[in-house]
Formats: structure tokens, C-alpha cells, sequence
């Protein structure tokens, strides 16, 4: 069936069945929860206006970790959870968490002393049953240097040396949605939920939708509907009459990309920067990413900018603490921003505020559930149905079994362990070499695709035309297309590949033979590659160039 095909009949399927739930929202949050509730039996439907994880869940930094500053605001409860949830997520996905130290050098004038450190380093452990080879050490400044020779040396007085997870947000968002698919669910992207319609009881009977890639509108019917509209889920309680004191905050976080020649680090750190904030510096195949900024935004979400500030603010606070490496705006191969869904606090700023997640339950049913972190999708999950489970069982309608997804691989997997992901890598380089193919993508290939990374592997070498990077690429968009509903060249480049943030030099060698995949897979006429091929050098355009403050705002 082609995808054109596929697509039209999960509409169908959208127009004329009747689901238990409808999940509005396809970031981590929404993809969770499609999966949990798949896992309990319900008959699940998930939408999303833009692509998967176009929203926040492609814009964070990327790791699975308990937030060692929260301990800062006393927030005992959301580390505990997190630190904990950071094994949970490994186990289930070894190939896509992935473990990573971190380093956290402490300098003279920094905002923490070493037995402070070592104190909050001990209890971020303790929080989250950190055992064995993985606890914290404290580390010597000669240690700490040999740990990562770039950093300053004349303030540096040692450093906490600890375990965190990372992994690539969309991926992992992708999975989560895979994973609920296999297991019955219909979910489907660029399909916005437009507002609802209710029964003569008040309560939400069927949602109202549109395709965005036709125009079309239908109607989904669902005995239930969770929001899980990460920043826009204040919109869909507007449309609900449901919006009350409770409201969203959104704060903007910056990421930007260089070179790894430019910034050979040889490994994450997490460091102060002047004003009292903290930074990660985090190594990714080719490229170094450097992150983050915290500062309120008003502006559109569906567009937000990165500005010369913001950049300027990142390389800053980086070249201070790694004196040698004099990064430039010039520097900067790619970024994002993406804005943090925060529950507002009375009189605190926007690093202040907590990143505890909430509920919102409304008189017409709606459940809306915001805040949180890509770390704790599952639990915020599992609350968000056991709270479902309770407004089903308060009108008559059976309780919900308990959450299955803490024993349940994502797909790409499952493996063992990550020894066992480690081993794949090896065969999948094998193979990659028998097939003369762009030797060493197999640790690429297999924290993106799991065990998928076999059969990108074979249908690359059925296809004869172009170079060993575009046969293998040509095969990775038909995979995503074909497995993934990836619709446009830049889904394929942007959230399935995260070719456009930590590879974007690798995009122009493979474009043609990526855009004439999508043109035959899609049928697209000869002024449609030339609009799509628009599309991309716009968005590669941006990735590199930023306006000022004053420009965007005049
Ligand atoms: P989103 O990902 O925004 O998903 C909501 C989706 O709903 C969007 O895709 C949107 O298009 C869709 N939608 C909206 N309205 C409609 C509609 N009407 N119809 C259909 N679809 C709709 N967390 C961590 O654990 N680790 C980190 O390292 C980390 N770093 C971060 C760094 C930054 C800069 C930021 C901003 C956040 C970070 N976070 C991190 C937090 C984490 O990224 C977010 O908590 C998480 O991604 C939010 O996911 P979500 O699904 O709730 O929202």
C-alpha cells in the first residue's frame, strides 16, 4: 500500500470508528500516554496538528536525567521520581538512553563548593538508588583536567564526576508512538484538533478536526479525550470554557550546535556560567551542543526564534570556562528553541519555577495534563490514566487495570542490556562494510533505529544509484515513510534523523536522492520538489542564522 494509501485509511478509520480515547498531542507526553492506555486495553487514537514531536519534545537537551538542580529548589519529590525513572527509560530502550557521565567541575567563585557538591551529588544518587560503578566520585583538579583538558585551568579547583542518561527527544517520542501502534493504537500527525462538541450532560462526545494537509474537516467520536498539548494546552481548555486560574507559563530554552573539531570536548559537562545559571556542553557524533537559556516567552509557539542573545549568551558562558577554544557566532552550524510548558508560580522567574507536572480535570471530562520533563513521560503517564480510571469508575464505567509499561521494550528493541546494543552496533558495522557503505553510521544507525538498523542496512543495498551516503539515506527515508508516516523531506531530516541539528553538512550530499524518495513515494509533481527543496534550504538557512532581539521585535 503506498503511503498516500495508508494515510487515507487511517482517516477513514479517524471518521467512522468509535475510540475509548482520544489523545490530543503527539510530544512525548501524548505518546506516553497513547502507549499506557493501548497497554490497558483502551481503543486508542492520538493526533497531532504538525509532525511527532515538533513541538517541545524535539527542543529539549536531550537527557534522561533526575535534574541535579531542582535539589536546589528542595524539589526532593520530582528527583526522586526522575533519578528513578532514568533506569526505568534505559532498561526499556537501551539503544536510544544511553548511559553518559557527567562532569561538573567546580571553580573558584562558582555557585558550589566541593562538600556541597559532594553532599548534593550523594543525596541525587541516594534519590535515585544509584548503585555500584555509577555512583558519584569526587575528582582532584588534575583528574578533572584529565577528565576533560579543555576546561580553565587557573580557577578550577576539581570536579563531581556522576551518571546521567542521554538520548534524542523525538526519537524516543517516535518509539513511544511505534510501540503504541504495534499494539493496536491509530495515531496519525497533521491532524488538529479544531474544538469539541458535548452531550446535553456537558460532557465531550466528539472532537472536531482537520487535516492539515488537505484541509479537510471530520469528526473524531471518543468516550474520553486527553490534552496533552504541551505549550498549547491552554488553547484546547480556552475552546473546552475550562481555562481557570491555572495556566501555563512558557519559558524559551536555546540549544545551539558546532563542530566537534571546533569543540573537541571529550566529554558532557555541566558548568556555571556568570550569572549564577549552569550550562551542559554535551559531545553528539560530529558535533557539540551547548545549552541552555531559561528566560520568559509571549511570542507564537508555532514559530519561535533563536536571536543573536540568546547565542551570544551560550558562547559566552562557554568560552569563559573553556578558554581555548574562542567559539564565534560563525561557529554555529545549527540550533533550536523550544519553550518549557511550566505551571506559572506567583513572583518566581522562569528557571525558578517547577517543572512538576499537573492535571486539569474539567467539568466536560477533558483530562489536560502539562508541565514535567521528557524524563518522566511514563509516570506522568500512568498518573494521567489512573486518574481516568477514576472518572470512568465515578460514571459507571469500569476502572482501568494498573499501568503495564514499566515491563514493556520500545520498539527498536529489545535488548538485553547495553552491552548488548554495543554488540549489535558491531554487526551492523560489519554488515555496513560487506555492502560498502558509509562505514562508521552503525553507532548512528542503531541509537536512532534499534534493531531497524538491519533492514535500513538491506534496503540500502538493493538501491545501485548514487554514493554509499545517499544510497543509505535514500533507504533511511523510505524506513521512516514507510514506518513512521514521516509526510515531508523535512520530518525525515529534522525528528527522525537529527540530521538537521548534529549533521546538518551530511544533508546537501544525500538532498536529491532523500527529496526523490519522498516525490516517489508521495507522487509529487516536478513544481513540488522545487517547493520542497525551497523548504529545507530555508530551514538549513536558519539554523545558522540569527536575528537580533530589537529586529524581531520592531
Ligand atoms: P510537546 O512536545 O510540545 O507536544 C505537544 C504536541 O501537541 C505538539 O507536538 C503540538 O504540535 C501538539 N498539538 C498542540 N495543539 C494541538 C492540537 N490542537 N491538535 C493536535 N495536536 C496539537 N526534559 C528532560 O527530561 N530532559 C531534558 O534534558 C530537558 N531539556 C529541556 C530543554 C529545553 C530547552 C526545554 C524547552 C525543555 C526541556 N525538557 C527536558 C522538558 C521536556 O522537553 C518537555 O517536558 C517535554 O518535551 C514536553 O512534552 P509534551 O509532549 O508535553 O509537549
Amino acid at each position: 500500500m503506498t503511503p498516500n494509501t495508508l494515510r487515507k485509511n487511517a482517516i477513514d478509520r479517524l471518521k467512522t470508528e468509535h475510540f475509548d480515547l482520544l489523545v490530543v498531542g503527539g510530544g512525548i507526553t501524548g505518546a506516553g500516554v497513547a502507549l499506557d492506555a493501548t497497554a490497558r486495553g483502551l481503543k486508542v487514537a492520538l493526533i497531532e496538528k504538525r509532525d511527532y514531536a515538533s513541538g517541545t519534545s524535539s527542543k529539549s537537551t536531550k537527557l534522561i536525567h533526575g535534574g541535579l538542580r531542582y535539589l536546589k529548589n528542595m524539589e526532593i519529590g520530582l528527583v526522586r521520581e526522575v533519578g528513578k525513572e532514568r533506569a526505568t527509560v534505559h532498561r526499556l530502550a537501551p539503544h536510544l538512553v544511553r548511559p553518559e557521565k557527567m562532569l561538573l567541575p567546580l571553580i573558584e567563585g562558582g555557585s558550589l563548593g566541593k562538600f556541597t557538591t559532594s553532599m548534593a551529588l550523594w543525596v541525587y544518587d541516594f534519590l535515585a538508588q544509584v548503585h555500584g560503578e555509577d555512583k558519584r566520585v569526587m575528582l582532584t583538579k588534575a583528574e578533572t583536567l584529565d577528565k576533560e583538558p579543555l576546561l580553565r585551568d587557573d580557577i578550577l579547583k576539581g570536579g563531581g564526576y556522576y551518571a546521567e542518561y542521554r538520548t534524542d527527544d523525538a526519537r524516543l517520542t517516535m518509539e513511544n508512538i511505534n510501540t503504541a501502534r504495534i499494539r493496536g493504537a491509530l495515531p496519525l500527525n497533521y491532524i488538529e484538533a479544531i474544538d469539541f462538541n458535548y452531550t446535553e450532560e456537558g460532557r465531550i462526545a466528539s472532537t472536531n478536526c482537520k487535516d492539515k494537509f488537505t484541509g479537510e474537516q471530520f469528526v473524531i467520536k471518543s468516550a474520553h479525550v486527553i490534552n496533552a498539548a504541551g505549550p498549547w494546552v491552554d488553547e484546547l481548555r480556552q475552546d473546552d470554557n475550562s481555562l481557570n486560574e491555572k495556566r501555563l507559563f512558557w519559558s524559551k530554552g536555546v540549544h545551539i550546535v558546532v563542530a566537534r573539531e571546533r569543540f573537541p570536548l571529550e566529554q558532557a559537562v555541566y558548568f556555571d556560567v556568570a550569572d549564577g545559571r549552569m550550562l551542559f556542553a554535551i559531545p553528539r557524533l560530529r558535533s557539540t551542543y551547548i545549552g541552555t537559556t531559561d528566560t520568559e516567552y509571549q511570542g507564537n509557539p508555532n514559530d519561535i526564534p533563536t536571536h543573536v542573545e540568546d547565542v551570544q549568551y551560550l558562547l559566552d558562558g562557554t568560552n569563559a570556562l573553556f578558554p581555548g577554544i574562542n567559539l564565534t557566532i560563525e561557529d554555529v552550524e545549527s540550533n533550536w528553541a523550544g519553550i518549557r510548558p511550566l505551571i506559572y508560580e506567583e513572583g518566581k522567574s522562569a528557571s525558578e519555577m517547577s517543572r512538576k507536572d499537573e492535571i486539569f480535570e474539567s467539568k466536560s471530562g477533558l483530562l489536560s495534563i502539562a508541565g514535567g520533563k521528557l524524563t518522566g513521560y511514563r509516570k506522568m503517564a500512568e498518573r494521567i490514566l489512573d486518574r481516568l480510571s477514576r472518572q470512568r469508575q465515578e460514571h459507571q464505567m469500569e476502572a482501568l487495570p494498573q499501568s503495564k509499561t514499566k515491563d514493556i521494550p520500545l520498539n527498536g528493541g529489545p535488548f538485553e542490556d547495553f552491552d548488548a546494543v554495543l554488540s549489535y552496533e558491531k554487526e551492523i558495522e560489519a554488515q555496513l562494510e560487506e555492502a560498502s557503505l558509509s562505514p562508521g553510521r552503525a553507532d548512528y544507525l542503531v541509537a536512532n533505529y534499534g534493531r531497524q538498523a538491519e533492514h535500513i542496512v538491506a534496503q540500502a543495498k538493493q538501491r545501485s544509484e548514487g554514493t554509499d551516503v545517499a544510497r543509505l539515506a535514500a533507504a533511511e527515508a523510505a524506513w521512516c515513510i514507510e514506518h513512521e508516516q514521516a509526510l515531508f523531506p523535512l520530518d525525515f531530516l529534522n525528528r527522525r534523523s537529527g540530521r538537521l541539528y548534529f549533521d546538518l553538512p551530511s544533508i546537501s550530499p544525500v538532498l536529491d536522492e532523500v527529496l526523490q524518495v519522498f516525490a516517489q513515494e508521495y507522487g509529487y509533481t516536478d513544481q513540488e520538489i522545487v517547493d520542497e527543496k525551497q523548504r529545507i534550504e530555508n530551514e538549513l538557512y536558519k539554523a545558522y542564522t540569527f536575528e537580533s532581539r530589537e529586529a524581531t521585535v520592531s
